[in-house]
């Protein structure tokens, strides 16, 4: 590739995935053009076929009203199973451990029920530095809710000084060190902010030979990463499907639970009917039977049309298959950090980790100064991407619907502002 060459179109033209792009809405600015949309870490877009799984419903509502539970098209009582085939795939799950239910901190919640059970001896909570607000002030609360003081309870892995990734070896380090306190470890599967994807399987290696509980928060990785959860033993994970899933605003949570736990019943939880085994769930009795898979952690009957829309994205990605939207994805954020070191600017330093096995598409870009008029400027160009206090632009080309040529446009873009 010589330097500043456009070789989108070569790009765009071998790759395989890119019809996806037309199972897509892609909005449009005001003069009539799409938009530079990477903001899929943020919203996915809409695919063009939630409008008529959304409908199904609406009609099977409408001809059969509360008989739709089972004579719906696809009926309403088992609904959510019709998701858990596609839920497993993104998860890299058993099917029994997957379930999508509530939403994401919410569920935080729920797991955390079961997950985080400290005594005084080993009552702390390692997460990362610069955790998501909402994960911090679950973990806040849990703390308190438990009797403890999170001061005394929170343990924060930080990146070395002058350094913005976090180590995995100074994560081991802390586990090796303060093991015997830490209750359980919650992470951000990919960090939010910076973009650093944690080296799941070997974090919870670590983490389980001190007897410690690991749980992974994957808004910024499911339907990101190729996800093992299963093989790599985490315990238990959360995640929003609104980001990279496209389930639409506000979507359905997901969850996972390690197949090892299902069947413990010295696991306390907060339980529901929709957690009661399916058979006797109708004779209305007051012994509660939990069904033996990660379903058993569902409190209610869950929300029809939010199944339905997050169902029209997750057959999308069934098709594409993550391994091939993986693939995609190293080759697109590889083109991105390309295309931005050859401008040579001194404003823009990319944070994230250079070795793709430590990051999903994201790219955070610090940007040295007055960042927020270089990110207003991007939006009057019809680039969709974030801005993140202090200083930091997050770009994300999604291999669903980006192209290789949204990346091109956006270098352009960003070299005309930087030289303007
Ligand atoms: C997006 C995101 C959330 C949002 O939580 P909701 O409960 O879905 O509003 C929480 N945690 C992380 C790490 C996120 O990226």
């Amino acid at each position: 590739m010589t330097s500043g060459a456009n070789c989108s179109v070569t790009l765009d033209d071998s790759d395989e995935l890119r019809s996806f792009r037309e199972r897509f809405l892609i909005p449009k600015s005001a003069d009539g053009n799409e938009v530079i949309y990477f903001a899929g870490n943020s919203l996915g877009l809409q695919p063009k076929t939630v409008r008529s799984y959304i409908e199904q419903e609406l009609l099977d509502w409408e001809q059969h009203a509360v008989e739709g539970h089972t004579k719906a098209k696809n009926p309403w009582m088992p609904y959510h199973e019709f998701l858990t085939p596609q839920t497993a795939m993104i998860a890299g799950a058993l099917e029994e451990e997957v379930v999508n239910m509530n939403t994401l901190t919410a569920n935080l919640h729920f797991m955390f029920v079961s997950f985080y059970r400290p005594d005084n001896i080993r009552k702390k909570i390692l997460i990362e530095h610069k955790s998501f607000p909402s994960d911090y002030y679950a973990v806040e609360s849990q703390i308190r809710f438990h009797g403890y003081d999170p001061k005394d309870c929170i343990i924060e892995a930080n990146p070395r000084e002058g350094e913005d990734i976090i180590r995995t070896e100074d994560i081991e380090k802390i586990i090796d060190e303060r093991g015997e306190e830490i209750a359980l470890i919650w992470l951000g599967g990919v960090n939010y902010y910076t973009g650093q994807a944690f080296e799941f399987e070997r974090i919870t290696k670590a983490a389980h030979a001190k007897g410690i509980t690991v749980g992974f928060d994957l808004a910024h990785a499911a339907g990101n990463l190729k996800l093992e959860l299963h093989n790599w033993n985490v315990d238990f994970a959360a995640w929003c499907n609104y980001k990279y899933l496209n389930g639409g605003p506000g979507a359905i949570g997901g969850c996972f639970v390690h197949q090892r736990h299902l069947r413990d019943s010295s696991i306390p939880k907060f339980v529901g009917w929709w957690g009661h085994d399916k058979q006797s769930r109708f004779l209305m009795e007051h012994k509660f039977i939990p069904i033996p898979t990660a379903e058993s952690w569902q409190v209610s009957n869950p929300p029809v049309f939010q199944l339905a829309s997050l169902k029209a994205s997750l057959d999308i990605f069934a098709e594409a298959g993550m391994q091939k939207l993986r693939d995609k994805s190293e080759g697109l954020t590889g083109y991105l950090e390309y295309l931005i070191e050859s401008i040579h600017s001194d404003t823009i330093e990319i944070i994230t980790p250079k070795n793709p096995e430590q990051r999903g598409c994201q790219l955070s870009l610090r940007i040295k100064n007055n960042g927020k008029s270089l990110f207003n400027e991007l939006t009057k160009r019809n680039v969709i991407c974030d801005w993140r206090e202090p200083d930091v632009i997050r770009v994300a080309p999604v291999p669903l619907y980006n192209t290789f040529d949204d990346v091109w446009k956006f270098s352009e873009i960003l070299k005309d502002i930087l030289n303007s």
